[in-house]
């Protein structure tokens, strides 16, 4: 998938129905997946211009609801 691929994907996908892995992104900033929910391979944001990129974690923290 493209840089140009992904960052349709998440500016198209509303909140609410994207996947909000978090992720900390170099800087320390927390940011969270914009892609689908559900959505196959790594989880993805967008970083200004560019898509940002990060694999699943194979421990998953419980939710705080
Ligand atoms: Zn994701």
């Amino acid at each position: 998938m493209t840089d140009d691929e992904l960052l349709l994907e998440t500016d198209y996908t509303s909140y609410a129905n994207s996947c909000r892995d978090p992720h900390i992104a170099p800087g320390e900033d927390l940011v969270e997946c914009r892609r689908q929910r559900g959505h196959a391979d790594a989880h993805a944001t967008r970083a200004g211009a560019r898509a940002l990129r990060w694999l699943a974690e194979h421990t998953h923290q419980p939710l705080s609801a």
